[in-house]
C-alpha cells in the first residue's frame, strides 16, 4: 500500500519511504536528502526531522558565512580548527560545525553542501567510544568520537572518526577550563556529591530552619556542573551575539 509522505505529502512506496520512530513515513527522495549522513532516522519522530531540517537550512548558510571565510584565516584566533574533513570549531565565533561537503565537477569545486552549527559551549559529551553505527545506510563498527549537545534542537548527538581522539579532549577540556588531572576532579567530585546529597536530604526533610536549603542545593549542582564541565558563560555569550548578528543580517 501506498504511503504519503508526512513532510510533502507525495505518495511513496515502500523502497522510497523512511520510517520514523512514531510511525510517520517521509519520502527518500527530497524530504530525507535535507538531513544530514550522521542523523538517524529510525530512532526519529517528525517533530525531530522537522527541527533537523531547519537546523541544517539555517546550519549551511551560516557555514558558508562564517566557517569558510575562516579557513585560511591570517589571525591564528580566528583560525577555523578541524578535527575531521567534517567536524570544525571557530574559536572566535564560539561555534562549531558538523558539515558534508560535495564537488561541483569530478573533484573540482569542493562545496559545503549541508552543515549543522552548535554552540560550542553546549558540548557535554566528546568521548571516545567503540560503537556500531548507521551511516549512510551502513552499519560500521569502528572507534569514533561521541559528541553530544545540550539545548540542542534536531541533530544533537552524532559519531564521527577523528584524526586523534587524545587531541579532540585535550583541546575541548582547554576551551572549557577543565585542567585539572581526572584524579583531583574525582576527589572534588566525591566531597561535593555528599554536599549536595545532604543539602537534598535537607530539602526532603521539610527544611527544619533552613529556608534557603533547595537554593542551596540548586547552587551546588551548578558548582558541580562548573567543575566537571567547566565554565561555559562567556562562549555560550559570544556563540549567541555572533547567531543573533547573523540572523540580523549582519557581516561578521
Ligand atoms: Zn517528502
Amino acid at each position: 500500500m501506498a504511503q504519503r509522505c508526512a513532510i510533502c505529502g507525495a505518495e511513496i512506496n515502500l523502497l522510497q519511504s523512511q520510517k520514523l520512530a512514531d510511525g510517520n513515513y517521509i519520502c527518500r527522495k527530497k524530504c530525507k536528502k535535507i538531513g544530514m549522513k550522521s542523523f538517524d532516522y529510525i530512532h526519529a519522530t517528525l517533530p525531530l526531522v522537522l527541527d533537523h531540517n531547519q537546523q541544517v537550512e539555517e546550519g549551511t548558510r551560516m557555514f558558508n558565512a562564517l566557517f569558510l571565510p575562516r579557513k585560511k584565516a591570517k589571525d591564528r584566533s580566528k583560525k577555523l580548527k578541524s578535527f575531521s574533513a567534517h567536524l570544525f570549531v571557530a574559536p572566535d565565533l564560539g561555534l562549531m560545525a558538523l558539515a558534508e561537503f560535495k564537488y561541483k565537477f569530478f573533484i573540482f569545486g569542493k562545496y559545503c553542501d549541508k552543515a549543522c552549527v552548535f554552540r560550542t559551549g553546549d558540548l557535554y559529551l566528546y568521548d571516545e567510544e567503540k560503537a556500531t553505527v548507521v551511516i549512510d545506510g551502513k552499519m560500521q563498527t569502528d572507534t569514533y568520537m561521541h559528541f553530544g549537545f545540550i539545548n540542542t534542537c534536531g541533530l544533537s548527538d552524532f559519531y564521527e572518526k577523528c584524526d586523534s581522539h587524545r587531541e579532540v579532549v585535550k583541546y575541548f577540556n582547554q576551551v572549557f577550563g577543565i585542567e585539572k588531572s581526572l584524579k583531583n576532579i574525582g576527589n572534588t567530585w566525591k566531597n561535593q556529591i555528599n554536599a549536595v546529597k545532604s543539602s537534598v536530604a535537607a530539602v526532603k526533610a521539610g527544611i527544619a530552619g533552613d529556608a534557603d536549603a533547595a537554593d542551596k542545593a540548586a547552587r551546588m549542582i551548578t558548582s558541580l556542573d562548573v567543575m566537571q564541565y567547566g565554565d561555559r558563560t562567556q562562549i555560550n555569550q559570544r556563540a549567541n551575539y555572533v547567531v543573533a548578528a547573523f540572523r540580523a543580517g549582519q557581516i561578521l
